[in-house]
């Protein structure tokens, strides 16, 4: 069901209007709707699931445990909730999505198949206008976006690229209906995590599978299982406790075994014992061993060399087990991949990887893929090139704040938002998970809640205190910006050519995007607005 777009003018603007219905935007819907202030939705897909509609390749899970990766806004939601597996599937989370909406009757004020083309603020009405491709304008008072930090898929310009003829899939818009590779020779361009997690099953699949990478990456073992009814029974019972510990205590916004101390002058012997255990536990729980890894490159070092040393265990041939080791950029400094059998696929007759820093790709082909050294023919190549992350879908939707300034320009050396969620200059706009933010560097379903809250709860208080207009003081925005660099200059995270820094995206400036720590961004956000909204200005 697609609810009609809302019917607005510029004299009866909507209150607010959210963008995307994924995690971030449903709960955005049914936040708004508990406070009486009149929303709606606009999604371009045909329905809810954001992530979870479009990623639908074999293998896809999430990698926070499915018990924390949910939402924690409703006890008798998460108390009738019951995941199956210890890292849900695709399908089962997709499912949770639904049985959400359902469940609060999400949908009558959601409209899909409408993508926004463009969002205009008028500085006298202080409203938005937005286009939208299915034609009528919309107009609201707020403009609340939700629209995602991994959702701009990149496609690399890769010479030839249109002339292949065979089948190509993304694993970001992968087929609905699934795909059926038997007996086919398949191609795949990318190894990050969605590469990771689809390897091994398009291996057992497909008759020939070439994996070709240009920069390895860390995964440890997921270990999933089904989930005892013992754990589930624990979590139940626990439910509030936990959240409040995920929320409130964790960098992560999930519960880790937290480390106690540092590596560096810890014995060896005991480091390699502990992290032993965690590599057998699974899950990246491992990167949560010591509390220096992610800080001091030597003791970075013995959490890395200890994964290169298990790829080497695991992988038989040599030269392809050096080639899958990361070697020139701190482990952690990248999102942790989780995988399933991912080493091990590299011992299947059937799978090869090719190094691209040996032999780049010249060119795709009509049959295939050209290297620097030799030519590969597949019946179907597939993409798993990553996406234009946090700042990608945003600058993409046209946007324009007061003084006809747009937000492409504004965030061309690098994107600056207070608190990732107002952008100065943009007044009445909303980002949630946008860049200064913990987003990405979380269990994400925990940091959209939060700022979820946050919003609402402006916007109560302006509602509240007869305001019609908020927007972020200049040089709190500055200083945010600095503040999210400064910390993450304390760590190792900025020597990584991420996509955190933009560094996936040629031209994208090099800027640290997200902040790092749910736990100290929660408290500084509560201080902010128990301080009255300090650093934000607001109008009648
Ligand atoms: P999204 O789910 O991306 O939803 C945004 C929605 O906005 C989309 O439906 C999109 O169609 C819509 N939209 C965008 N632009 C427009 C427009 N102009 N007009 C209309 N609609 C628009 N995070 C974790 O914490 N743990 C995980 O295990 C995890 N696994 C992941 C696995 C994959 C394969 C990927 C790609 C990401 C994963 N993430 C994970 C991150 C994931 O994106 C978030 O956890 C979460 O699902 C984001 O929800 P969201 O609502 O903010 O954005
Ligand atoms: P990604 O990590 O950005 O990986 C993209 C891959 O494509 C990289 O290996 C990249 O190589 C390669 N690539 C890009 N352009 C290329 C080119 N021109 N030639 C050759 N290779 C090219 O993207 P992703 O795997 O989709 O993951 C993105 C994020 O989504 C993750 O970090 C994670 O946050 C989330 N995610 C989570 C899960 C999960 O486990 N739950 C699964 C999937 C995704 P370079 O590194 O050399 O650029």
């Amino acid at each position: 069901m697609s609810a009609p777009l809302p019917q607005t003018t510029s004299d009866t603007p909507i209150h607010a209007l959210v963008v995307g219905a994924g995690f971030a935007g449903l709960y955005m819907l049914h936040r708004l709707r508990q406070s009486g202030l009149s929303a709606a939705v606009v999604e371009r897909a045909p329905d809810v699931g954001g992530t979870w509609f479009w990623n639908r390749y074999p293998g896809a899970r999430c990698d926070v445990e499915s018990l924390q990766y949910s939402y924690s806004w409703d006890e008798d939601l998460q108390q009738d909730w019951t995941w199956t597996e210890r890292f849900a599937t695709q399908p089962e989370i997709l499912r949770y999505i639904n049985h959400v909406a359902e469940r609060f009757d999400l949908r009558r004020d959601i409209t899909f198949d409408t993508a926004v083309t463009s969002a205009t603020y008028d500085e006298a009405a202080r409203q938005w206008c937005l286009t939208t491709d299915a034609g009528p304008e919309l107009h609201c008072r707020y403009l609340i976006t939700a629209v995602g930090c991994l959702s701009s898929a990149n496609l690399p310009a890769i010479a030839g690229i249109d002339s292949y003829e065979g089948t190509t899939y993304r694993t970001s818009l992968w087929p609905h209906e699934g795909v059926d590779l038997t007996g086919q020779r398949v191609g795949l361009i990318g190894t990050g995590s969605s590469s990771i997690q689809a390897s091994p099953e398009l291996a057992s699949q497909a008759a020939e599978l070439v994996v070709f990478q240009r920069t390895p990456n860390f995964s440890v073992p997921a270990r999933n299982q089904p989930l005892t009814e013992e754990k589930i029974r624990y979590w139940k019972e626990n439910y509030s406790d936990l959240r409040r510990e995920a929320r409130e205590t964790t960098r992560s916004g999930a519960i880790y075994d937290l480390p106690v101390k540092s590596a560096i002058g810890t014995d060896p012997a005991e480091i390699r014992t502990e992290l032993e255990a965690r590599w057998e536990k699974g899950g990246a729980n491992f990167a949560y061993a010591y509390n220096d890894l992610i800080v001091t490159q030597e003791a970075n070092d013995i959490a890395a060399e200890f994964v290169r040393d298990k790829i080497r265990e695991t992988v038989k041939d040599p030269a392809t087990a050096e080639a899958l080791c990361p070697k020139d950029y701190p482990i952690f400094a990248k999102r942790i991949c989780v995988d399933s059998d991912y080493y091990e696929t590299f011992n299947r007759d059937n799978v090869r990887l090719v190094d691209l820093r040996k032999m780049p790709i010249d060119r795709i082909t009509p049959t295939g893929l050209k290297t620097s050294d030799a030519a590969f023919d597949f019946d179907v190549l597939i993409y798993a090139t990553g996406f234009d992350a946090i700042t990608g879908t945003l600058t993409r939707m046209n946007i324009t704040g007061a003084g006809g300034r747009k937000l492409a320009e504004k965030w061309a050396e690098g994107p600056k938002a207070y608190l990732g969620l107002m952008t100065a200059g943009f007044p009445n706009l909303f980002m949630i998970t946008g860049p200064g933010s913990p987003s990405v560097l979380s269990n994400m379903i925990v940091s959209i809640e939060q700022h979820v809250d946050f919003i609402h709860d402006l916007l109560v208080d302006l509602r509240e205190k007869g305001q019609s207009s908020v927007d972020a003081d200049p040089q709190a925005e500055e200083d945010w910006a600095a503040h999210v660099t400064e910390v993450a200059h304390t760590t190792l995270y900025p020597r990584a050519a991420s996509w955190y820094m933009g560094a996936n995206i040629p031209g994208k400036p090099r800027v640290f995007m997200p902040y790092i720590g749910v736990d100290r961004y929660r408290a500084k956000c509560d201080a902010i607005a128990r301080a009255g909204y300090s650093g934000f200005h607001t109008a009648p």
